[in-house]
């Protein structure tokens, strides 16, 4: 089991294994977010959750079933998107292509290495930003992504 650092979701540390009281703290965490804990949203839940990481929709697939070959492609979609909109995980749309699905929901910001195709991820207090232009009227800001993108020197 991976033991990496949590720091940003510590809801997160304790759902990390297979076991009946680790798949009970994901259920918790489902609910806490406002999704029911069906037994296949608890599956992506702990492939997700696992660690800290950032997975594309196939990888969670082919995770999800390696533990049980019954899950479909739009569930595991479906599943992704939910949590996406209830702030469980983060999507970074590296490119039109290449949606990531972010395991740490909290604010931070990413390199890329576009010739491996890692993404690592950059605390949040070490990009200071300056000018940016006003929001447009009636809007707030719903936050700041920013992608580095990098390549091996030549
Ligand atoms: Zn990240």
């Amino acid at each position: 089991m991976n033991t990496g650092p949590l720091k940003h979701n510590p809801a997160v540390a304790d759902a990390a294994a297979v076991s009946p009281c680790k798949r009970e703290a994901l259920a918790v965490m489902l609910r806490a977010h406002g999704v029911l804990p069906t037994h296949q949203r608890l599956e992506i839940a702990q492939v997700m959750f696992e660690r800290e990481q950032h997975l594309s929709a196939d990888q969670v697939l082919a995770r999800v079933n390696v533990l049980n070959a019954e899950t479909s492609k739009a569930t595991v979609y479906n599943t992704l998107r939910l949590f996406v909109e209830k702030r469980l995980i983060r999507e970074l749309i590296v490119d039109p292509c290449k949606v990531f699905y972010d395991s740490n929901a909290g604010d931070h910001h990413h390199f890329y290495d576009v010739s491996s195709g890692l993404l690592t991820d950059i605390p949040a207090d070490q990009v200071r930003l300056q000018g940016l232009p006003p929001l447009p009227e009636g809007m707030v800001a719903d936050g700041v992504d920013i992608i580095i993108r990098t390549r091996p020197r030549d």
